[in-house]
């Protein structure tokens, strides 16, 4: 699955996640919404499912009728349990006798007539109907959006196919189903497996029969309904279709056209081909996560189908999405996690194929560049670090996290620089050809590579998957002259604690001298040492891990003219970033703003060029301001120009700049450029700024785009003449991408009043997943108190989909922290009026000042990768 915040770039959610994760810590919640974290013990075998749905679309009803076949799995089994919530149960039939039942909140039991024995089969049919609180979502034209196309659609991870089908609802079981919809004649399905059949039915219906004969778990079981337009292709004889919401369907093809070509690279790679019957590809409206890989039907955000106006302006477009959720076709759907604690071998590999795909289709700066920031990414979320990736203690928060995801991927990186391609990949086909329709933990993993190369990667896992964290290196050397040896002192700084430990890893060393570079294999193991290695005269350049191929964190203490000759000599971009960025923090030296300077305008790498944007910016003085401007006459890469727009919003006291960015607002060919000209006008706080932000929400661009970036910019602005606007841009009835940028700015105005905070709290509980989203973290932002009872009934509600709970938990952690520091607050000027203990009072302000500054760090990263990244 990729989250909704994640699609295209999941270090947005990630980032979000660790701001409120940090505030969390403190508050224990009931286990209210946690997934089961250990595999269950099963009773019986589930293998066909027969589903037939019927829909009462009006009153957001389904009408089923499920058979389970099933295999008793012990002697002496006298019953059956189903996990089935909030559906009732008409009736039960057992081998087609009428059987009894009982339910609870969250099973359906039935009795067998007598005590059975291991390996009896049956059949069991349930007769049932429910309004579903999730699992199954209704998409439907209302007061305020008349026109929409009506859309049902379901989804089942992680726990919420029991929602609108009562069935065994855990990964470890599999079986086979057949779909049977009846749905209007003007409408069309999609569910797992072959179309069979579509055939009329009464009352101007039409029913369709699907077939899935591969099995597969039941999160995986997917339902889609609706008013659609369809395209079809094929490879290699299998259907290749694509589904968007009626009158989008000529946004199918400009994004999503590589699909094939991304089929035909794993098959090869896995060398496993595709494995099911058919691939599909159903973009909906209002998706509770970004995708979701159902077998054979992948389900994706309606927004991935970006204006083909756009597309130019994103390199690599919507592809980390649509190869994320291909390459979970292989890993997560046709072997499977057997328990959540695992899920990093469904969303690590998926990962990774992301970046197999840029790999292979884009040049190798682009594909290192995402890898860069993946790297960042991860390094900037330190509530991660002390966690395991396999763990199953996620009561606290979502197993959905950027350790399953970023990390993972990471790991699998090195994994695959470490043993070497081909054996990385032999290892991979033994795994999906011994475990192909089966559910694994890690150990088979392993095994697996183990079995097909002889290597035993148990130390590795040990220390990346098992334990917890990343090296942090402290790096030095000397160079002896007479004895023409480099001494490098390898340290590793991480604190040796819970599961974090020393790391035995291999580190290639480039050392560059007069006559040119040689490349070193070192093995660090320890937490100090020092490696001795040739060097046939003074270096210019020593490379630590040259290309950044190690998860990992390093302080290598240069010299500034070392610096410089590696921004401008290194072969790898992650050498040069490393380069730009211990530039970056020289902040007022002439020499270095120059050579970022230099580096902006000729790079050859264009993630380079934005990573130097991005260095000058964090300087933040004048000469930076100059060297970025000049940096908008070498650029005309939308992708570059952009960054180049958003570092400028962190150059203040600039008129220069304020002019240019003006311009640029509303005149550059280039949308995400404007876009964020219009933020960082915002961010600057510019005197010209509303007029300007009030002028973009009223003119019309591709996808809303300058709409919403002005709206957003209203929020950095904090101008309370922006409220009217936002409250307008809020409402219900205008677009659901624009009402999200209006409330998340809305949050950040006029924050004493109430009544806002109470227009916010209303949304929270509206049938559109992304509004409910951006309200949650809105309230969680503004800090206004008021709103946490809201926040807590919402919590209680039994239509949260997934991540949500985590994330209403985390914002009311933060809310309550707001609300005990300003309790703090006062308690500080009582003191300070009293006269006594100013020792005491000084350091609470001091403590106060430390969360308010971390709180606003926080938020502006949040914030700032929001813009840059969607
Ligand atoms: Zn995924």
């Amino acid at each position: 699955m990729m989250s909704v915040l994640s699609r295209n770039a999941w270090r947005v959610r990630c980032a979000i996640l660790t701001l409120g994760a940090v505030a969390a810590m403190a508050v224990v919640f009931p286990r209210v919404y946690a997934d089961e974290p250990y595999a269950r013990n099963r009773d019986y075998d589930l293998q066909h499912s027969k589903i037939t749905l019927r829909f009462d679309v009006e009153q957001r009803k389904v009408i089923g009728d499920v058979t389970h076949t099933l295999a008793i799995l012990h002697d002496g089994t006298s019953k059956i349990d189903f996990d089935s919530v909030g559906l009732t149960i008409q009736s039960v039939t057992v081998n087609k006798a009428p059987a009894k039942f009982e339910t609870t909140a969250a099973k359906l039991i039935v009795p067998l007539p007598a005590v059975a024995h291991s390996g009896e089969k049956f059949d069991v049919d349930i007769r049932y109907e429910g309004k579903p609180a999730k699992g199954l979502y209704f998409i439907l034209p209302n007061k305020d959006y008349p026109n929409r196309p009506s859309q049902i659609w379901s989804q089942g991870e992680s726990e919420d196919t029991r929602y609108y089908i009562p069935t065994y609802d855990y990964p470890n079981d599999r079986l086979t189903t057949e779909t049977i919809l009846t749905v209007p004649a003007s409408w069309i399905t999609v569910a797992n497996g072959k179309l069979i059949n579509v055939s009329k039915a009464a009352d101007n219906m039409r029913t369709w029969t699907w077939r899935e004969s591969l099995p597969s778990s039941t999160y995986l079981i997917t339902i889609v309904a609706g008013e659609f337009d369809e395209i079809k292709q094929s490879w290699h004889g299998i259907p290749v279709t694509y589904y968007a919401p009626k009158g989008r369907g000529d946004r199918i093809l400009p994004n999503y056209e590589r699909t094939p070509a991304m089929m035909d690279l794993f098959s090869k790679k896995l060398g496993v081909d595709y494995p099911w019957e058919k691939y599909s590809q159903a973009m909906v409206d209002d998706f509770v996560a970004g995708g979701m890989e159902n077998s054979s039907a992948t389900t994706n955000t309606s927004s991935s189908l970006r204006s083909a106006k756009l597309i130019p302006e994103f390199p690599g477009d919507e592809d980390p999405l649509i190869s994320h959720e291909l390459a979970h076709q292989w890993f997560g759907d046709l072997v499977t996690c057997n328990d959540w604690g695992d899920i990093w071998l469904n969303e690590g590999f998926a990962t990774l194929f992301e970046m197999v795909w840029s790999e292979s289709h884009y040049p190798k700066d682009q594909a290192d560049y995402e890898r860069w920031l993946a790297v960042q990414e991860w390094l900037s979320q330190p509530n991660l670090y002390s966690k395991p990736i396999v763990r199953h203690d996620f009561d606290d928060s979502s197993e959905f996290d950027d350790n399953a995801y970023g990390k993972g991927g990471l790991v699998l990186y090195m994994l695959r620089q470490q043993i070497g391609e081909d054996a990385f990949y032999r290892g991979l086909r033994h795994y999906l050809e011994t475990y192909r329709g089966k559910n694994v933990v890690t150990a088979d993993l392993i095994k697996a590579i183990d079995e097909a190369n002889h290597i035993n990667l148990q130390q590795f896992f040990d220390e990346w998957i098992y334990g917890a964290g990343a090296p942090k290196f402290d790096v030095a050397y000397t160079y002896d002259e007479g004895k023409h040896q480099l001494a490098l002192t390898v340290k590793q700084t991480q604190k040796v604690e819970g599961h974090v430990g020393i790391f035995h890893v291999p580190v290639k060393v480039e050392v560059t001298t007069a006559s040119g570079p040689k490349l070193h294999t070192i093995s660090v193991s320890k937490e100090a040492e020092t490696f001795l290695l040739p060097s046939d005269g003074a270096p210019v350049m020593v490379l630590f891990d040259n290309g950044g191929q190690i998860l990992k964190s390093v302080e290598f203490h240069k010299e500034k003219k070392e610096w410089l000759y590696q921004l401008k000599n290194a072969t790898e971009l992650a050498d040069r970033g490393e380069a730009a960025q211990a530039l970056a923090k020289l902040k007022n030296d002439d020499e270095a703003v120059a050579a970022l300077g230099v580096a902006l305008n000729a790079d050859q790498a264009w993630g380079l060029r934005d990573i130097a944007a991005d260095a000058l910016g964090r300087m933040g003085n004048a000469a930076a301001g100059k060297e970025l401007l000049a940096g908008l006459d070498a650029n005309t890469q939308p992708y570059v120009r952009n960054h180049i727009v958003g570092a400028l919003g962190s150059i203040k006291d600039d008129p220069k700049v304020v002019t240019k960015l003006l311009a640029i607002s509303s005149e550059d060919a280039s949308y995400r450029s404007r876009a964020n000209a219009l933020q960082s006008l915002g961010k600057l706080k510019a005197a010209t700024a509303l007029p300007a932000l009030t002028d973009a929400v009223k003119g019309d661009s591709p996808d809303d785009f300058l709409r919403n970036a002005a709206l957003r910019s209203l929020g950095y602005l904090g101008d309370d003449r922006g409220v009217p606007l936002l409250r307008e841009w809020s409402a219900p009835g205008k677009a659901i991408e624009t009402r999200e940028a209006a409330i998340a700015s809305l949050g950040r105005l006029e924050k004493d009043n109430k009544e806002i905070t109470a227009q916010i709290a209303s949304y929270l509980t509206e049938t559109h997943y992304p509004i409910r989203y951006a309200a949650i973290r809105a309230l969680g932002s503004r800090g206004d108190p008021s709103a946490i009872p809201a926040l807590q009934s919402l919590l209680k509600r039994d239509d949260l989909s997934i991540e949500m709970a985590p994330t209403v938990k985390e914002e009311i952690a933060r809310l309550q922290k707001e609300e005990n520091s300003k309790k703090a607050g006062t308690t500080e000027i009582d003191q300070e009026k009293s006269g006594d203990d100013g020792d005491q009072a000084v350091a609470l302000r001091l403590d106060r000042m430390e969360h308010l500054i971390r709180e606003m760090n926080d938020r502006l990263k949040s914030i700032e990768s929001r813009l840059t990244r969607k």
